[in-house]
C-alpha cells in the first residue's frame, strides 16, 4: 500500500478525504459491486466497467478470453481500477458548492493473469460471492471449456487509496443566511423483488440468499 504523502497514490485535493489503509480500502473494494479498469492501448485510454472481487491482497477481474480489456491487462500494461459506492447527494446554497457523499478507492498497478488451475477457479468463486454470498456452492461449476474461454486477472493492493467524503454541503459562511434549502439526499443501491425465470423449472424456491439479498450485508471480510 502506498504511503501517504509520497506516492502517485497521494490524494490531493482535499487530502483530508484520503485515506490509505487496508481495512479502509477492502470494505470499499468488497461493497461495490463493480468496478471501473483504465489502461490504454495506442495512446488512447478506456476505461470500462466490469465486476471485481477482492481476495487477500488482491483484486481480481475475469471475462471472455477474447476480451480486449483482458488481453491487453494480461500482456503487463499499467492499469488503474476504481471503485466507487454513492451515498448522497449534496445539495448545497450556492451552485458551487453542490457535491455528493461517497467512498471510492483508485488501485493502480500491472495486473497479472491468473494460469494456476486452483488459483482461477478460487478467484471466479470469489467474484461469484462476491457479487451474490452463498450463490457458488447452488451453480454449477464451470467446466474445463468454459475454463478455458475464461481469463482472470490479478492486480495487487500495494498501490491504492480510498477516498471518502460524508456530510453536510460546506457553504461559504456568507452564503449561510441565503433562503435556499440545503441538505443531503442520502442515496443507496436497494436490491427489489426477485423475479423467478420464466424457464425455472416447477419445484425450485428462491433460495434464502436471493430473498433476503442486502448489498451492504454482504461479506465484508474475505482471506
Ligand atoms: C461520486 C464522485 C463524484 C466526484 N465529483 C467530482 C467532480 O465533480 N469534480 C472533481 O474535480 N472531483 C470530483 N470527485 C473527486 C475526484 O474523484 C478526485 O478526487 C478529484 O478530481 C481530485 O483529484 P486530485 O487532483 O486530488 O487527485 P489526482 O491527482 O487526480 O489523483 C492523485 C491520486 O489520488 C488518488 N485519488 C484521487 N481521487 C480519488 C478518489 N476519488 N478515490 C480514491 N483515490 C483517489 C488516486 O490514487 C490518484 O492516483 C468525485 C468523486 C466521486 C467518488
Amino acid at each position: 500500500m502506498s504511503a501517504p504523502g509520497v506516492a502517485r497514490t497521494k490524494v490531493r485535493r482535499h487530502p483530508e478525504r484520503g485515506q490509505y489503509d487496508r481495512a479502509t480500502i477492502d470494505a470499499i473494494l468488497d461493497e461495490a459491486l463493480i468496478c471501473h479498469v483504465g489502461f490504454v492501448v495506442g495512446g488512447q485510454p478506456y476505461v470500462i466497467p466490469t465486476i471485481h472481487a477482492r481476495a487477500g491482497d488482491h483484486v481480481y477481474v475475469h471475462g471472455s478470453a477474447a476480451s480486449r480489456m483482458l488481453r491487453t491487462l494480461g500482456a503487463g500494461v499499467p492499469a488503474c481500477l476504481t471503485a466507487t459506492l454513492l451515498d448522497g447527494l449534496v445539495l448545497a446554497r450556492s451552485g458551487f458548492s453542490h457535491s455528493m457523499n461517497y467512498r471510492s478507492v483508485v488501485v493502480l498497478g500491472l495486473a497479472t493473469e491468473v494460469t494456476d488451475g486452483a488459483e482461477k477457479l478460487a478467484a471466479l468463486e470469489a467474484i461469484v460471492e462476491h457479487v451474490v454470498p452463498g450463490r457458488w456452492a447452488e451453480a454449477r461449476l464451470p467446466n474445463e471449456v468454459e475454463m478455458r474461454q475464461t481469463s482472470v486477472l490479478r492486480m495487487p493492493l500495494d498501490e491504492a487509496s480510498a477516498k471518502i467524503r460524508t456530510g453536510p454541503p460546506k457553504d461559504a459562511e456568507e452564503d449561510l443566511d441565503l433562503g435556499v434549502w440545503a441538505g443531503v439526499i442520502p442515496l443507496a443501491l436497494v436490491p427489489g423483488t426477485p423475479v423467478a425465470d420464466p424457464q425455472l423449472r416447477d419445484g425450485i424456491a428462491l433460495p434464502e440468499y436471493a430473498r433476503s439479498y442486502r448489498i451492504q450485508n454482504r461479506r465484508r471480510t474475505r482471506r
